[in-house]
Formats: C-alpha cells, structure tokens, sequence
C-alpha cells in the first residue's frame, strides 16, 4: 500500500492534504478519521482530558473534541454558551448528539444525572472542563460567587480564569 504517499486526503481521498504534514484536508477529516461508532454514538478514543473529554489538536491549538465537532459540524457555539451531550459520556462526540446550554443549564443536568462527584476525590472532581469554560466566558460572577456555588476557594476560581490551572482547556 502506498496510500500515505498520496497527495490526497486520507479520509475522503478528494480534497488535498491541508499542509504537507497533515494527513487530511481539514479538521472534519481529521475527527472522522478518529471515529468509532457505538451504535448511534460517536466515540473518541485518542488523548482525552483527565475527565475524559476528548482532545484534538489542529494549527497548533488545541481543542475539545466536543465543541469543535459541533462548531465543524452544526454550527457556531454562541458566546458564553457550552456544548453538552445528550448521550451523556465526555468522550462521545456524534454532532447529533450533541447540544447547547447555558453554564447553568448544564451544572443543573450534571447534578441531575449525578455526575456532580462533589467531596468524593477531592479539589478536581468538582470541577470539570465544561465549567472551567462556564467560568471563563462568565464575568458576570465573582470569583467568590463561583467558588460558593461549586463549593471550591475563591483562589481556585482565580487560577482557572488567568489560566495558571486547567490550561489544557481552551
Ligand atoms: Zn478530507
Ligand atoms: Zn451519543
């Protein structure tokens, strides 16, 4: 097989590669290329954040594969606003699947569906990428006002919003 010698797209074999490095023509190539199907799901399985968010690297950044599906595949993520599964597993990226919500809507199903994992392994687990964006693309709320409702110091808050924890998030 010579087929990584050829000019084109691995993944649909039309378009060019994007740069000479690159295997695919774009991003899209790039996650269907990593995709394995679960039934009607979509499951990420290369690198992944500690709480199990997919991660993909693309021109030198680095995103959630849940967000970039859905702004490659569905449309942009308004402002402020996160991506949330319907499908309920921070690996599983099927653009069908997925929808958006507000910070609050989406702490509100976590706890619903008791992923909230408060107090049970300490500082990390009461915080996940989802609300590290939440409380980034939030300055509505204090420092101290996030750290009361996620029952975390007011310090952590900080760190995470001038980005010194959880930098892997973007
Ligand atoms: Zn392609
Ligand atoms: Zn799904």
């Amino acid at each position: 097989m010579t087929e990584h010698q050829a000019p084109h797209c691995l993944q649909c074999q039309k378009a060019p590669k994007e740069t000479p490095q690159s295997q695919y023509c774009s991003l899209k190539c790039k996650l269907l290329a990593n995709k394995h199907v679960d039934g009607e799901c979509w499951i990420w399985q290369r690198r992944a954040t500690a709480d199990g968010y997919g991660i993909v690297d693309h021109r030198g950044k680095t995103g959630l594969v849940h967000r970039v599906a859905f702004e490659n595949f569905v449309g942009p993520i308004p402002e402020g606003m996160l991506v949330c599964h319907h499908c309920d597993r921070p690996a599983y990226w099927n653009p069908k699947h997925l929808f958006v919500g507000s910070s609050a809507d989406n702490y509100k199903d976590m706890v619903r569906k008791g992923r909230d994992a408060r107090g049970e392994r300490g500082f990390h687990t009461k915080l996940n990428e989802q609300i590290v964006l939440a409380i980034r693309a939030d300055d509505s709320k204090s420092n101290a006002e996030w750290a009361t409702e996620l029952n975390v110091t007011a310090p952590a808050i900080h760190a995470i919003r001038i980005r010194r924890s959880w930098r892997h998030v973007v």
